[in-house]
């Protein structure tokens, strides 16, 4: 897709530091490297996000990824990984072709942070959201 970042780094119009590549998927390094080793993996044909794609597109995608997460941490000696898909501006996604980071974790203080809140359970409100969604 033309102004799409990530085709040209795939149709190599742009350079990237490559660690994996088939004929569906791509990994190389983010260009940020949040922690050392951050990879990103994409899928070769563009879709928007993850909201975009089909089982068949999806699964080609994350089949590779227990493979090229065990590469990373292999070389990087990392204790942990994120491994994070953003979907919309609202979710942090900047870069509007499908990615998937793989962020290895080295401290707890290290340069990335994930954090959940928690919240007292609503049991009630939870049976009506699980019923809305399996019936969406
Ligand atoms: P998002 O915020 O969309 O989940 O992540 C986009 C990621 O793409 C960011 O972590 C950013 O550093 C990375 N990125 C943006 N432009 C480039 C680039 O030209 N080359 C590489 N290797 N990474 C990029
Ligand atoms: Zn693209």
């Amino acid at each position: 897709m033309e102004d799409c970042i990530f085709c040209k780094i795939i149709a190599g119009e742009i350079p990237s530091s490559k660690v994996y590549e088939d004929e569906q998927v791509l990994a190389f390094l983010d260009i940020s490297q949040v922690t050392p080793g951050h990879t990103l993996v994409v899928p070769k044909e563009h879709f928007r996000n993850m909201l975009e794609m089909d089982g068949e597109a999806a699964g080609q995608l994350f089949a590779c990824i227990p493979t090229i997460a065990r590469k990373v941490m292999k070389a990087t000696d990392a204790k942990g990984m994120n491994i994070i898909n953003n979907n919309e501006e609202i979710a942090g996604q900047t870069v509007f072709h499908t990615h998937v980071h793989l962020a290895p974790r080295y401290t707890e203080d290290d340069d990335l942070n994930v954090t959940f809140v928690a919240h007292e359970p609503d049991f009630p409100a939870l049976a009506a959201l699980a019923e809305k969604i399996s019936n969406a």
